[in-house]
């Protein structure tokens, strides 16, 4: 069977075809960096890190990209709220970003780009589109001509005409159209600014998107991802300011999840019924809230209970004994593959059902990743490794079936990551070490430059994942210690 994926662009479920053979361009929207991020949040960040990786599994060549915004409204408020600088809050937060999707063990996208790194390409953008016609400029600010793309509405099913006579857009005289939007906004005092040929000003978020997405992935991509309240009117504006940029299409399929709620609304920072993925963490296990994720079909809504993170989080640890159980059960021996010749009575009846788990469950990731449907046959098989267990002769078909139980939950888990140690992260000992030495030598460089603050948070933050550095007539040297547990 070929992968099938819903496409919001079509409205149906769809062959995915990459427009190359073999590689994947995967573009996912990220933060912005003004807060700790929700449960909520964690859902896209989740879901799609399965995705990736399940096509890695399938023999993919992926790339992903996630942004992160640092250049928005909410952050500038925020600064200004604490009296402190913009800086500070991005960094803080970007910071926190990076802790909390490690938690949540999510692989770093391959590129992580932030929109200030990326003001001239933005500016490149828009220059663009004042040459293609679909731009203008009223005192230092610049607006996109939405009435000049004819496609406006193609990805939401919106009607430029019904969106007007709706009530929720204000009236903006500078404008041609109410539904134009900003892609450049003239500097205002106590706001970040960047020259520009309109005057100093800041970028529109939409355009930040459109930027580092083709920057990194090209003007086709091949899955735009994220939350279904992205697609009007950021999604919508991100095609007509690429479109209108490039002609070609933007993006093949675009992939969005549905919301977690909370006592049945959506969560969400504005009605303030919220928890930070920090906090759940720190009372479920990352794996558990993985699997609370994965055990619903990514467009569903989701409702998020502390009954049913801990139910989860049970479901969890029932497959982790099975695992475990296994793996007491067979130490020390040497099995070889099953050969099937050789099976009958329950045995056969047993193998034949694990082959047609396994075989579902591959489909049921296949049919726009059904997470929820592929999960499922993870815990029937699960009931047939309990069964042998409880049995007392373990015949050596037996063992070898709980061997083959045991390497499909671990090949599965490549993508799922719920069962693996903290070890199995894909950093080699040799790689972190490296790593520690690549700080360590930073810090020295910054001490000789006398950036002391820099270097003492390196040094600080190098404490806290448990690493102690010692500084020494001889050199620097480093050790690991046992973390803190209040960190
Ligand atoms: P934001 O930082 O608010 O731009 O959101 C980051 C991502 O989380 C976006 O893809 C949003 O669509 C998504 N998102 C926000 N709230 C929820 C929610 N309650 N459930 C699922 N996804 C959400
Ligand atoms: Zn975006």
């Amino acid at each position: 069977m070929s992968l099938k994926v819903y496409n919001t662009l079509t409205k149906r479920k769809e062959d995915f075809v990459p427009q190359e053979p073999g590689k994947v361009r995967f573009y996912a929207c990220g933060p912005t960096v003004y807060d700790y991020f929700h449960i909520g949040n964690a859902r896209p960040f989740v879901v799609f890190d399965v995705f990736r990786r399940f096509l890695m599994y399938r023999g993919y060549q992926v790339i992903y990209a996630v942004n992160i915004t640092d250049v928005d409204d909410k952050i500038i408020k925020k600064a200004n709220n604490e009296g402190v600088s913009i800086r500070e809050v991005t960094q803080r937060y970007a910071r926190a970003y990076l802790e909390d999707i490690y938690k949540l063990r999510i692989l770093p996208p391959d590129v992580n780009p932030r929109a200030t790194a990326h003001i001239d390409e933005m500016i490149e953008l828009i220059r663009k589109l004042f040459e293609n016609g679909y731009a203008y400029e009223v005192d230092g600010d610049v607006y996109y001509d939405v009435g000049r793309f004819k496609d406006y509405g193609k990805l939401s099913g919106k009607k430029i005409d019904e969106l007007q006579s709706g009530a929720r857009i204000e009236v903006d005289e500078r404008k041609h159209n109410p539904l134009d939007f900003a892609l450049w906004k003239s500097a205002r005092p106590d706001e970040p600014w960047w020259e520009s040929p309109w005057g100093n000003g800041r970028p529109g978020w939409h355009i930040e998107c459109s930027t580092m997405s083709m920057k990194y992935l090209g003007s086709t991509l091949d899955i735009h991802a994220g939350g279904e309240d992205l697609i009007f009117p950021h999604h919508e504006n991100e095609i007509a300011q690429s479109e209108a940029a490039t002609g070609k299409p933007f993006a093949r399929y675009w992939m969005h999840n549905g919301f977690l709620q909370i006592r049945g609304e959506k969560m969400s920072k504005s009605l303030g019924n919220f928890l930070t993925a920090r906090e759940v963490v720190k009372r479920h296990k990352p794996e558990a809230v993985r699997l609370f994720f994965l055990q619903k079909h990514y467009r569903s809504p989701i409702n998020y209970s502390e009954e049913i993170l801990s139910e989860t989080e049970n479901a969890l640890m029932r497959l982790k004994h099975v695992l475990e159980n296994i793996e007491r059960t067979l130490e020390g021996k040497k099995l070889s593959e099953i050969e099937e010749k050789d099976l009958t009575g329950p045995e056969k009846q047993r193998w034949e059902s694990l082959q047609k788990n396994r075989l579902r469950f591959i489909q049921e990731m296949e049919d726009d990743f059904n997470t929820a449907g592929a999960v499922g046959q993870l815990f029937e098989m699960a009931k047939i490794a309990n069964r042998i267990l409880e049995e007392e002769e373990l015949s050596e078909n037996n063992q070898k079936i709980l061997k083959f139980i045991h390497r499909t939950f671990h090949e599965f888990d490549s993508f799922l990551s719920l069962f693996g140690a903290e070890e199995e992260t894909g950093v080699e000992t040799g790689t972190f070490n490296q790593l520690v030495n690549i700080l360590v030598q930073i810090r020295n460089d910054l001490r000789a430059k006398k950036e002391w603050a820099l270097a003492d948070e390196i040094r600080n933050k190098l404490m806290e994942s448990g690493i102690l550095i010692e500084d020494r007539k001889d050199g620097t040297s480093w050790k690991p210690v046992k973390k803190n547990k209040n960190n």
